[in-house]
């Protein structure tokens, strides 16, 4: 039996919820319906006085910390078995400087509140693909989505910083303040303490873009990933591609007769004139015989948050991921064989395209994110519904470990940091970043967090530097 805590935290606003609160399994569900935790208490802080309030309180008592940003990561460390939550889903507020072409974004909130504020004034910043992903959590692993390649990842568009430390203090970081800690949360997650606001730099964007994916027959997976693997070699930046190979989904504007018809889809996003954007995506659309064509003009708002149902919030998820050396033609047998042998039909795969401004923006060592020689990943996506059997779940687990195992001579340069799953993936942050980038990683870490108080996350352990 552990000790039961006072559940007043000393100069906290927010509200705090505990599992005699009626609340309780509302607040403490997380994106992935599978991650059932019980915390002793979830602080839901209404701002950067909450956060710090919560952090001094946690560390009086020694209670775990998880830190909840969206509460979208698929391992689930938003939330924590018997410690606290200090929760950031009520600080979404976004204020944008359209003169300055910046946004202060608050620690929780989500991309789909970033679009909202920025679109209004024609602006926008590289965000994920699904807008009710949170901004915490993408971000400060690095950040990547549709406008990636012209304007770099979400980290190179951050200019500050304002984070809680583990001591409860109150500091800022950017080129000029603490530059080694700016280094580590470009890239680093959530091991260097809890960010209440990010500033990030702003891009003219649409707000009407040439966007939507084309779908062809799954038969003709082989065909449609070696013309695509030509096609992105020689696109220009201002084209985002993401390959889905899966089922359609059902949505309306395709017809009846085509939902969850095993097929492989080319979406792109084009951040820059129609009619360039209608060039950009002309060859991929004649390319074979598509089943459906949703390309077109649409709002860029609207292309952000357009596939968000088919991964809503509560259906049980599993996932493995990779980098890819590159799209050989071994590689794209290996994932025609695999892709469609999933038994759900929720289940995915998703592969971004990266190079443009990924690979240029920065040089290597300036920011923690580790992929910027990557030209493909791939997240391989176990999805099945809450109220369907053990079996399924055993099913689409076993099914991305094995599509993963048979990459393996394919497999390169690390895997991104966010798409790392639950336990059997915690071994894989030292591939994440790679030696030198972890052992740096670790020696900021000693510094400002030196007792590994932010350990539920992909998390690096402190390390002091030897001295020569
Ligand atoms: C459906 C879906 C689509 C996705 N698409 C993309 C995509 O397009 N691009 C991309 O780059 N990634 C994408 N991701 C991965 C995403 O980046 C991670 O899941 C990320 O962790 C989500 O952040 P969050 O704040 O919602 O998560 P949470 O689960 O709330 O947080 C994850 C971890 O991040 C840390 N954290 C969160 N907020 C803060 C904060 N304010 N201060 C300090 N630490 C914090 C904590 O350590 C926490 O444990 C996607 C994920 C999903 C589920």
């Amino acid at each position: 039996m552990t000790a039961p805590v006072t559940m007043q935290i000393p100069g906290f606003h927010g509200d705090v919820i505990t599992p005699h609160h009626d609340g309780y399994d509302e607040a403490r569900a997380i994106w992935n319906g599978t991650v059932d935790r019980h915390p002793r208490l979830i602080a839901r802080c209404s701002g950067t006085a909450d956060v710090a309030a919560a952090v001094r309180f946690a560390r009086d008592r020694d209670l775990e910390i998880a830190v909840r940003g969206g509460g979208h990561n698929v391992a689930g460390t938003a939330v924590c078995d018997d410690g606290i939550v200090i929760d950031l889903s009520a600080m979404r507020a976004v204020t944008v400087d359209p003169a300055e072409r910046t946004a202060l974004v608050q620690g929780g909130a989500l991309w789909g509140d970033v679009d909202h504020e920025t679109q209004v004034h024609g602006l926008a910043t590289t965000g994920g693909i699904v807008s009710h992903t949170g901004v915490g959590g993408l971000s400060l692993g690095g950040g990547i989505g549709w406008l990636m390649r012209k304007h770099g990842l979400a980290v190179d568009n951050l200019v500050e910083a304002s984070l809680v430390t583990a001591d409860a203090d109150i500091i800022r970081a950017s080129a000029n303040d603490h530059p080694d800690l700016f280094w580590a949360l470009r890239g680093g997650g959530g091991n260097f303490g809890i960010v209440s606001s990010f500033r990030f730099r702003l891009h003219p964007v649409g707000p009407t873009v040439m966007a939507g994916p084309v779908f062809w027959a799954a038969e003709d997976t082989t065909d449609v990933l070696r013309f695509y693997r030509e096609f992105v070699t020689d696109v220009p930046d201002e084209l985002g591609n993401v390959v889905r190979l899966g089922t359609i989904p059902p949505w309306p504007a395709v017809s009846e007769k085509l939902h969850f018809r095993p097929a492989i889809a080319v979406a792109s996003c084009y951040a820059g004139p129609v009619e360039d954007g209608e060039r950009a995506v002309r060859a991929l659309r004649e390319f074979g015989t598509p089943l459906v064509d949703l390309v077109q003009p649409t709002l860029y708002v609207d292309h952000q948050s357009s596939i968000d149902d088919t991964v809503p919030h509560g259906w049980h998820y599993y996932w493995k991921s990779t980098n890819l050396v590159d799209l050989s033609d071994e590689a794209i047998a290996v994932i025609a064989d695999h892709a469609y042998a999933a038994s759900s039909p929720r289940s995915c795969v998703v592969m971004f395209h990266f190079g443009g401004s990924v690979a240029d923006r920065a040089p290597r060592d300036a920011t923690a994110y580790a992929g910027r020689d990557v030209a493909h990943n791939i997240v391989i996506e176990g999805i099945w519904l809450p109220d369907e059997s053990g079996e399924r779940a055993a099913a689409e687990t076993a099914w991305a470990r094995r599509f993963l195992e048979a990459l393996q001579p394919h497999r390169g340069g690390g895997v991104y940091v966010n798409f790392l799953d639950s336990d059997d993936d915690s071994s894989r942050v030292r591939e994440a970043y790679g030696e030198d980038t972890y052992r740096r990683l670790a020696e900021v870490k000693a510094k400002y967090d030196p007792e590994n108080v932010f350990h539920i996350n992909k998390n690096i352990q402190p390390r002091t530097p030897v001295a020569i």
